[in-house]
C-alpha cells in the first residue's frame, strides 16, 4: 500500500475539488472510485506514469499485452465515447471514454475498435478518403457500461510492440494523472536503481575537483543504499548543481520505468524534490530542460537535474530551495542525500559528502564560444547559405551558437549545415530556410530537408516548401541539416498471391510499402474504380485493403493500388481477383 504523502493529500484535495464542479457524484475521491483493470489478465507493466521519454514525460501506463495484439480492452467504468482517432503516429487507433466523475480515460495504440466504433469511424474513413482520422461523438452517441468491450489491444501508431497505452486525464483540464493513484493492482517490492551522480558547476566562478566542467561520478551500493565508488569525496566551490541518473523495475517485468520523486538533502534539509503525480501536455517538452540533455544525446545517460535551468517551466518540483542551486562559500564538508522513492515507497538512498572549498583556483578548460544564443530572446542568423529564426520561447539558458558547413556527400544536393548541436536542447520550433539556388527550378519541387545523426545518416524527413530560392522548415531540433532530391516512387509489393485468387470477407490483402528520404504520403485504393480504404502501418511498413466494403458478387474485381510518397512520385499496381 502506498504511503500518503502530505504533498500527495493536498493533490488528491484540489482533484476532488476539481471534480466537485464538473459533477456531484458521491463516488469522486480517488481511492473509493472502482475503476477496473482494462485489461483482463493480471496488469504488468512495461512503462509507467513520468517515465523519461523523447520530448516527454510518459503520461500514462504502458500495459503488456502478453506479446501479442487482439486481447479485449474494456472500459475501466461507465461513460461515453467523447473522442476517437486513427493516426499513423502517436496513439495510433485510440479511445477516449468521458465517465460521469470527472475522469477520461485513453486506450491506445488498439489494433481494431470495437464494431461500433469501427463502423462510425470507417464511414469517416470513406467519407474523407483519409486512414487518418479523428471524431468527437455527442454524449449519448456511444454510451459504455463499465467493462464493455473498446476494442481489441494491437501495436498501432508510434509503438514499439504490442501493448496497451493507458491513460486517465482531468476531463475539465484535460491533464493525465498518474494511474497508479486509482488502485490498480500492480505488484512492486524492488526500490529504484541509482546509477550515475553528476556534479555541475553553474556559473564561470564555480569548480568541481579543480577545474570548470561538469563532472559524472560512478555509484557503488550496499542495499539500497548507495555511495559515490571508492568513497570519493568531490571539491566544490561556487554555485553547484546536482542530477542523478536512477530508474525503476516493478515485480515480473524486465522493463526498466521511470522512478516516483527524487528528494535531495543538503546537511539533513531538503533543497530539492519532484513528484510523478501529474504532467500537462503544455508542460511535458520541459523535459528536455529538466534533463541533462547534452548527456541523454551524447551517451544516452537519463540524468535528472535536481536544480532548475532558468527556462525550465515544469510544474512537478515542490520546496526548492534557491530552484535546488547550491552555494559552496565555506570551507567545510557537506553531507548530501538523494532519496529516489518509487510508486510503492521502496526506497533508495544515495549518501555522499562533498568538500566546499572556496579558495581553491581552478583551471578553466571549457572553450568560451564566439557568439551565444541568449535565454528569453528572440535570435536570428543569415548568410548567404543559411536564415535561422530562434523565437524567444526556444532556448532553457543562454547556449554557444555553433554553426559550421561541410561539403555535400551522397545523396546531398547542398553542403551540410551543423545548426548548433544535436545535444543542444529545444523547447519551441524554429525557422530554417536553405539556399537552394544552385539546384534548377524545375526540381525544386523533389526537394526536401533532412536532419541527420552525427554519422551524417538520415535522422529525419522536415519537408520543407520552396519559395524564392530557399526551402523552409519548422523544427525542434538542432543539428545537422541538409537538402536532397527525392524522385524515386514507394515500393510497393504484395505480400500475397491477388491475380486470379479467390478471397472472403475476412481475409485482407497486405502489402508492403517502403519509401526513401520523403516518406509516404497518400495511399488508396480503388476496386472497380471505386474508392476503398488502405490502412497503413508505418511501424510494420505494411499496408492492409479489408475487403468488408467491397460488393460481393463472387465475380471477378479490378483492383488498382496508388502509392505516393510526400513529394508526389506516385506507385500505381493494378491486380484482378474474386469475391
Ligand atoms: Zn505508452
Amino acid at each position: 500500500m502506498h504511503k500518503l504523502l502530505p504533498n500527495l493529500l493536498i493533490f488528491l484535495f484540489l482533484l476532488h475539488t476539481t471534480k466537485t464542479i464538473a459533477s456531484s457524484t458521491s463516488d469522486t475521491i480517488p481511492g473509493k472510485i472502482e475503476f477496473i483493470s482494462p485489461v483482463e489478465i493480471p496488469i504488468s507493466l512495461a512503462g509507467n506514469f513520468g517515465e523519461l521519454r523523447p520530448g516527454h514525460f510518459h503520461a500514462g501506463l504502458d500495459i503488456r499485452t502478453q506479446g501479442r495484439e487482439g486481447l479485449k480492452i474494456r472500459s475501466i467504468y461507465k461513460g461515453y465515447v467523447s473522442r476517437i482517432a486513427v493516426s499513423l503516429y502517436g496513439y495510433g487507433k485510440v479511445v477516449y471514454v468521458t465517465h460521469p466523475n470527472g475522469y477520461t480515460s485513453v486506450y491506445a495504440h488498439l489494433s481494431r475498435f470495437n464494431d461500433e466504433l469501427e463502423n462510425f469511424i470507417k464511414n469517416e474513413q470513406y467519407r474523407s478518403k483519409n486512414f487518418e482520422v479523428e471524431l468527437y461523438p455527442e454524449a449519448g452517441q456511444f454510451k459504455l457500461n463499465q467493462g464493455d468491450r473498446v476494442g481489441w489491444s494491437g501495436n498501432t501508431g508510434g509503438s514499439g510492440g504490442p501493448h496497451l497505452h493507458f491513460e486517465i486525464r482531468n476531463t475539465l483540464s484535460e491533464k493525465p494523472i498518474n494511474p497508479l493513484h486509482f488502485n490498480f493492482k500492480v505488484t512492486d517490492n524492488i526500490a529504484p536503481t541509482l546509477k550515475h551522480l553528476t556534479i555541475y558547476p553553474l556559473n564561470e566562478n564555480s569548480s568541481i575537483d579543480h577545474n570548470d566542467l561538469q563532472k559524472t561520478y560512478k555509484l557503488s551500493k550496499s542495499g539500497n543504499t548507495y555511495y559515490l565508488n571508492g568513497g570519493i569525496v568531490p571539491i566544490v566551490k561556487g554555485k553547484i548543481g546536482f542530477g542523478i541518473e536512477a530508474m525503476d523495475k516493478v515485480n515480473n517485468s524486465p522493463f526498466s520505468n521511470g522512478v516516483y520523486s527524487i528528494e535531495l538533502l543538503k546537511d539533513n534539509q531538503r533543497v530539492y524534490y519532484h513528484v510523478m503525480d501529474s504532467i500537462g501536455f503544455d508542460k511535458t517538452r520541459y523535459i528536455n530542460a529538466h534533463m541533462d540533455y547534452h548527456q541523454k544525446v551524447k551517451n544516452r545517460k537519463k540524468v535528472q537535474r535536481s536544480y532548475l535551468l532558468e527556462g525550465n517551466k515544469l510544474d512537478i518540483y515542490k520546496d526548492l530551495v534557491n530552484n535546488g542551486q547550491l552555494f559552496f562559500v565555506d570551507s567545510s564538508t557537506h553531507n548530501l542525500e538523494y532519496r529516489v522513492m518509487d510508486f510503492y515507497g521502496n526506497t533508495s538512498t544515495l549518501k555522499f559528502k562533498v568538500k566546499s572549498n572556496q579558495l581553491e583556483h581552478h583551471v578553466m578548460v571549457k572553450k568560451e564560444s564566439v557568439q551565444t544564443l541568449k535565454y528569453g530572446e528572440p535570435n536570428y542568423f543569415e548568410n548567404d547559405n543559411l536564415r535561422i529564426n530562434i523565437p524567444a520561447s526556444c532556448l532553457y539558458e543562454d547556449t554557444p551558437l555553433y554553426l559550421k558547413e561541410e561539403k555535400a556527400i551522397g545523396r546531398c544536393v547542398t553542403p551540410r549545415y551543423h545548426v548548433n548541436r544535436l545535444s543542444d536542447p529545444l523547447q519551441d520550433y524554429i525557422d530554417l530556410s536553405i539556399n537552394v539556388n544552385s539546384i534548377p527550378e524545375n526540381q525544386r519541387s523533389k526537394l526536401v530537408i533532412v536532419s541527420l545523426n552525427a554519422k551524417s545518416g538520415i535522422l529525419a524527413a522536415e519537408g520543407g516548401g520552396v519559395d524564392s530560392n530557399w526551402i523552409s522548415v519548422k523544427t525542434r531540433s538542432f543539428g545537422p541539416y541538409t537538402v536532397m532530391k527525392d524522385t524515386i516512387p514507394p515500393r510497393v509489393k504484395n505480400t500475397i498471391a491477388i491475380n486470379g485468387q479467390s478471397f472472403n470477407e475476412n481475409q485482407k490483402i497486405t502489402f508492403s510499402v517502403k519509401d526513401d528520404i520523403s516518406g509516404l504520403g497518400r495511399y488508396e485504393a480503388f476496386v472497380d474504380e471505386e474508392w476503398h480504404l488502405i490502412e497503413y502501418q508505418k511501424n510494420k511498413s505494411k499496408a492492409f485493403l479489408k475487403l468488408d466494403r467491397v460488393q460481393k458478387t463472387g465475380s471477378k474485381h479490378d483492383l488498382r493500388v496508388e502509392f505516393t510518397d510526400k513529394v508526389g512520385n506516385k506507385t500505381i499496381e493494378r491486380y484482378y481477383f474474386f469475391y
